[in-house]
């Protein structure tokens, strides 16, 4: 069996009681990265032997996982926060062990998109989630599909791009458009900042720009 495992965004108490119960059955807990995940289970005294699963994992580490799962081992996988799969490593792993008649079972919590969404005020009902925008190539044909639409957008944003990608919302959805940027969410100094592109740009261009990010548009 493979158990996908969510796990808090920030706040440790953001863990479901199932998902407790799953990771202390596992066999093997698949993660990210074991020093991030370490703090969690160790919070809550669980010991299981650790197996490191990463956006860079190769071929060689999936097989190792699936000879794992094949041998009738219980591995549960988690990220280093949210949901697996979710703007984090999970859909390979996943995909291969449904080839293999794996059974799949995700174990539902946290994760930054519907915690930043229900929390913006904006409409909810018709949402495109985005994960991380493209560095690069496509990120500006990305903003030009996204002009003139009616359904809201959810995407993630690192401390490093938010000014950069607040600029580039201003220049291609325009200085006006409104916007809410979620921070730090479910954390001590979480925030949700609304107003247009360009206000939201000058505030964090002005104040201590520390953190994770949601925007909203
Ligand atoms: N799997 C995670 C989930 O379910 O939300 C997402 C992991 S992705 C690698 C990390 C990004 O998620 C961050 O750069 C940020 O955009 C968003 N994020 C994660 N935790 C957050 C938090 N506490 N507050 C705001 N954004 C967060």
């Amino acid at each position: 069996m493979l158990s996908i495992v969510s796990t808090p965004i920030g706040n440790l108490e953001d863990i479901t009681l199932r998902a407790l119960r799953t990771l202390r059955e596992a066999d093997v807990i698949a993660c990210e990265d074991t020093r991030t995940s370490g703090v969690l289970l160790s919070h809550y005294e669980i010991s299981k032997p650790l197996i490191s699963f990463h956006a860079h994992s190769g071929d060689v580490k999936v097989e190792k996982i699936i000879i794992l799962l094949q041998e009738g081992k219980h591995v549960a996988l988690i990220s280093d926060a949210g949901t697996p799969g979710i703007s984090d490593p999970a859909y390979i792993l996943v995909k291969r062990a449904i080839e293999e008649n794996v059974t799949i079972v995700p174990i539902p919590g946290a994760s930054a998109v519907l915690s930043a969404l229900v929390g913006s005020g904006m409409h909810m009902h018709d949402f495109r989630f985005l994960g991380f925008l493209p560095v690069k190539k496509g990120r500006e044909t990305l903003f030009k599909s996204l002009q003139n639409k009616d359904y809201t957008v959810v995407i993630y944003e690192s401390v490093h791009r938010i000014i950069r990608t607040l600029s580039d919302m201003e220049k291609y959805l325009g200085p006006d458009h409104r916007i809410v940027v979620a921070r730090e969410l479910t954390k001590k100094f979480e925030e949700f900042k609304h107003g247009t592109v360009k206000e939201c740009r000058e505030y964090y261009e002005k104040n201590v720009c520390k953190g994770e990010f949601v925007v909203i548009f």
